[in-house]
């Protein structure tokens, strides 16, 4: 039964929508959190409380909320052309000229690029697409895709089988057969005592190597990967790791996979996360900040090789058997170019370059608290992990419930994050100041100190 200190709207929301990432029980007590407007990187509910977004959304409008050129440039594509697809031949501007800036920017030698509305069915084509580059190369028994434990990528069938996390696969009877799930690269938690990161990042190489000659080269296609893991936690790589990982992938002709999703359009203070860190991928996805967040887009860059084997597949058969009626939505094409444009022109990675250092500092600053196990990130992202003993990885007897409560305490001081199980995520939009910043983080003491109160008091420590 409803609370009945619930709002009418409230009231119709739990009867009419079955939410996302949500614990229904408790929903029907507290009510849904209705966020009635945005402007720069705040938002206000019905209630007239306004918020810093510090996780963007979710980790999408790098531009923050009231930007007017992409507002404008969505409503003179609608006004032009409201819909058309890619299907049987068809094309449009925006479609091509989004392709074409694309690929002038990307880290690698893109040769096409393939579009759909979100980041589950941008990695669900990855897949897709790999495996039939493979038939196409006439290896079709190189289909195994490995992936990592507390990765994300989506939650299709086949992209919450590549995600890592239990909750994606408990109770959907996933992952499905083709995924293997490779050890978290987290020094923090997964390090032998006294191992450094290089030490660590080889370790996992060796690691990668093993479990392909015990699958087979010839069963394993690809390997994908976050540069720095968002969902699963904000884990930032070691030292060296995908360098030390694609010597392995190159040595099998194991295809490298990057899922930009988050990490993509300046987030790591470089336009892609693969600079960030030395990836030097094969294929990527990309998607939120490339429209940021304002229409649902999303793309796959392919390297030639795979373009070529597309190609060559879609002319043995009668036609690509694969494409989504909205992918490539001139509308979103046209938000995302008009992002582009606005990264480019206010120089967004300059400035997340600047400010980011200030973040940083910020969030590490937290970590002698001693609630706070780590303090971690890159760029504009960042993790505060908690654990019973402070500075040390350990796990709270009820998991999620400390990193629940930090996130309350600081949504009653004015700023909205995001726990992901006991790390609390920050994510704001890039273009925060540091002024803002500094608004973002001033509550963070006061609410680690709250919460470590009440977890005394609740018996979590
Ligand atoms: N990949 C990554 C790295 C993501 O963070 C997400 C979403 N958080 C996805 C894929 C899935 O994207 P979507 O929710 O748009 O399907």
């Amino acid at each position: 039964m409803a609370h009945d200190t619930l709002t009418n709207a409230q009231m119709r929301d739990i009867e009419a929508l079955v939410h996302p990432y949500t614990h229904a029980a408790s929903l029907r007590q507290t009510g849904a959190h209705m966020i009635a407007s945005g402007e720069g990187i705040y938002v206000t509910d019905e209630a007239g409380r306004r918020y810093v977004e510090g996780l963007a959304g979710l980790w999408c409008c790098g531009l923050g909320f009231g930007d007017a050129e992409l507002v404008e440039a969505a409503q003179a594509q609608f006004s032009r052309l409201p819909y058309y697809h890619l299907f049987g031949g068809r094309t449009h501007e925006p479609a091509i000229e989004l392709a074409e800036k694309l690929k002038e920017l990307l880290p690698m030698e893109a040769a096409r690029i393939f579009y759909g509305c979100s980041g589950s069915e941008a990695n669900d084509s990855q897949i897709k697409l790999i495996w039939y580059m493979n038939n196409v190369l006439g290896r079709p028994e190189k289909k195994k895709i490995l992936s990592r434990k507390r990765g994300y990528h989506g939650v299709t069938l086949a992209t919450a089988s590549l995600t890592g996390l239990p909750l994606n696969h408990e109770d959907f009877d996933l992952p499905l057969e083709f995924v293997r799930h490779l050890r978290c690269p987290h020094h923090w938690k997964e390090a032998e005592p006294g191992e450094t990161e290089a030490e660590f990042s080889a370790r996992l190489a060796a690691e990668l190597e093993e479990t392909i000659l015990a699958e087979g080269p010839e069963t394993v296609a690809a390997f994908i990967a976050e540069p720095v893991m968002g969902a699963g936690g904000v884990i930032v790589p070691p030292e060296g790791y995908f360098p030390a990982m694609q010597a392995v992938l190159r040595k099998y002709d194991v295809q490298m996979v990057a899922d930009e999703v988050i990490c993509g359009f300046g987030r790591t203070a470089n336009w892609f996360g693969s600079e960030t860190f030395s990836i030097a991928p094969n294929s990527m996805s990309m998607a939120k900040q490339l429209t940021g967040g304002y229409f649902p887009l999303s793309a796959v860059a392919m390297d030639r090789r795979m373009a070529e084997a597309v190609e060559e597949g879609a002319s043995r058969n009668p036609a690509l058997g694969h494409g989504f009626t909205y992918g490539g939505h001139p509308a979103g094409c046209a938000v995302a170019l008009a992002a582009l444009a606005i990264y480019e022109r206010r120089d967004i990675v300059g400035h997340v370059r600047r400010v980011a250092p200030v973040f940083q500092a910020r969030l590490r600053a937290a970590a002698d608290h001693p609630l706070v196990g780590e303090a971690r990130g890159a760029g504009l992202m960042g993790g505060l992990e908690l654990s019973p003993e402070p500075g040390r990885p350990a796990a709270f007897a009820q998991p999620g419930k400390v990193g629940a409560r930090l996130m309350e305490e600081m949504l009653a001081r004015g700023v909205i994050l995001r726990s992901l199980g006991d790390t609390l995520a920050f994510c704001p939009p890039m273009v925060i100041t540091e002024a803002e910043i500094e608004e973002m983080m001033a509550p963070l003491p006061e609410a680690l100190d709250a919460t470590h109160a009440w977890a005394r008091a609740e018996g979590h420590l």
